[in-house]
């Protein structure tokens, strides 16, 4: 029984706020509240005319960069949670709000600063860049910096409940509970073997997606993190009912979460697969310049290049009835367990098709939006109550896996699978 507030109205929130309403004896009423509220009324319209669902649907508008309309939204609608999966621009604001009306926080992915070239964030970034040594533009220390004020105030602020953070990190946690004395290398395998049919879009927010794999790869061995240069390192891996992909190692934000958590571990790499004509457009816009978040003069006003990129590329959330494959996502592990050498894969696959008919969604946004339901519902029934700022991987693995059995994403535990090189 609980009321939870959702920020966010795209692709990840539609695939949440159903799985919400499937889930209707925990979420008994949702309050949707996004920038355009059309969104939220078409989500609730969809959802009503199906008459399934015992939840009660309301929505609201709100511009979630502001800290005073979301404290003025939580006091009006009194939610137990809000659920953040508008951007990870908004993370700050949003936790910001959480604390000032003592609501618990959950989210997706963590904080990254919409204007790179704001003073004071870029100061502190290339500091981070020369100490900690990746230059990513998001990173856990900005949110992590709130663990003390969720504890003192007896909240929960869980971070990354999406697949990848999320899912990955529970799959660790649950290796680590079953089958781990001590792991020590963890390999992340991100796989979309979909095809949309489109010359080149992206299966999610494209100016996050971008940002993301435009950037340096980067991994952690050894207690310190090795940077490379954008797709540098390439692996060819036979992914279980999807086949033979390349994949490319990238930064990822629970490589940073999991070498903090996970005691003893000795190496954490993020692969994700790319199609050679996705690489291909990607570095054209890349070379024009097309990908920058600096503000240009065009025709007497400013814009953001990668925005403008945005517009013209079809909206993630419309891929649905156009993409066909599956998605393979999951870890390889590498340990000992009672003095002997382990290695398990545990992973999920995912048929774009099949997640088309059930939501009206292609797999990425699924894969995404199941996980931060069942995220939020073990913090809004108590399940989950370790308070402070929490990344997945600390909780008990066991009840989150359960549901991924029970609200469509089953996952399966391989020994001895192919490892990476
Ligand atoms: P979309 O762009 O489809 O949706 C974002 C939503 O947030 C839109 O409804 C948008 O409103 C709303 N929004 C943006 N800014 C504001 C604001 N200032 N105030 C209120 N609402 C706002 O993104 P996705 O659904 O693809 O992604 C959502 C989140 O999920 C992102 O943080 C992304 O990084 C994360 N993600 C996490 C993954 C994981 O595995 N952990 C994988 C994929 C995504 P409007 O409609 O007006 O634009």
């Amino acid at each position: 029984m609980s009321r939870v507030l959702v920020i966010g109205c795209g692709g990840v929130a539609g695939v949440a706020i159903q799985k919400c309403c499937q889930n209707d004896e925990v979420f008994t009423e949702l309050c949707i509240a996004s920038r355009t509220k059309e969104k939220c009324d078409a989500l609730k319209a969809k959802i009503e005319s199906e008459g399934k669902t015992k939840t009660v649907i309301t929505t609201a508008s709100v511009n979630a960069d502001s800290v005073e309309e979301m404290i003025a939204l939580i006091e009006s609608y009194k939610p137990e949670v809000v659920l953040n999966v508008a951007l990870p621009y908004q993370d700050l604001t949003i936790m910001e709000a959480c604390l000032a009306c003592k609501v618990h926080y959950v989210d997706t992915a963590n904080y990254e600063p919409e204007d790179t070239d704001e003073p004071v964030w870029r100061a502190a970034y290339e500091k981070r860049c020369k100490e900690a040594g990746f230059t990513a533009y998001f990173d856990y220390s900005y949110q992590w910096a709130y663990n003390e004020k969720f504890k003192e105030a007896g909240l929960t602020a869980l971070l990354g409940t999406g697949f990848d953070p999320g899912v990955t990190s529970v799959f660790t946690a649950y290796a680590q509970k079953h089958y781990f004395d001590e792991i020590h290398t963890i390999d992340i395998l991100d796989c979309n073997g979909g095809d949309h049919g489109y010359p080149f879009a992206t299966n999610f927010n494209p100016e996050i997606n971008l940002r993301e794999v435009s950037a340096n790869g980067s991994y952690w061995e050894n207690g310190h993190w090795i940077e490379t240069a954008p797709m540098e390192i390439k692996r060819e891996y036979d992914f279980p009912e999807v086949g033979r992909k390349d994949m490319y190692l990238l930064h990822h934000e629970e490589i940073e979460s999991l070498a903090k958590n996970i005691k003893g571990v000795k190496r954490i790499r993020f692969f994700m697969t790319f199609g050679q004509s996705y690489l291909t457009h990607m570095k054209c816009l890349e070379n024009v310049g097309m990908l920058s978040t600096s503000p240009v003069m065009f025709e007497g006003r400013e814009i953001v290049p990668i925005q403008f990129l945005k517009a013209l590329l079809p909206d993630p959330a419309s891929l649905g009835p156009r993409t066909v494959g599956k998605t393979n996502i999951g870890c390889i592990f590498t340990g000992v367990k009672d003095g002997k050498e382990k290695t398990i894969y545990i992973y999920n696959v995912c048929d774009h098709q099949e997640c088309y008919r059930e939501l009206g969604s292609q797999a990425i946004s699924y894969t995404t939006g199941v996980p931060a339901m069942i995220g939020t519902a073990l913090v809004a029934t108590g399940i989950w109550n370790k308070t402070g700022t929490v990344n997945l991987e600390e909780l008990d693995p066991d009840p989150y896996m359960d549901m991924l059995n029970k609200f469509g994403l089953p996952w399966v535990v391989e020994e001895n699978p192919q490892t990476v090189e």
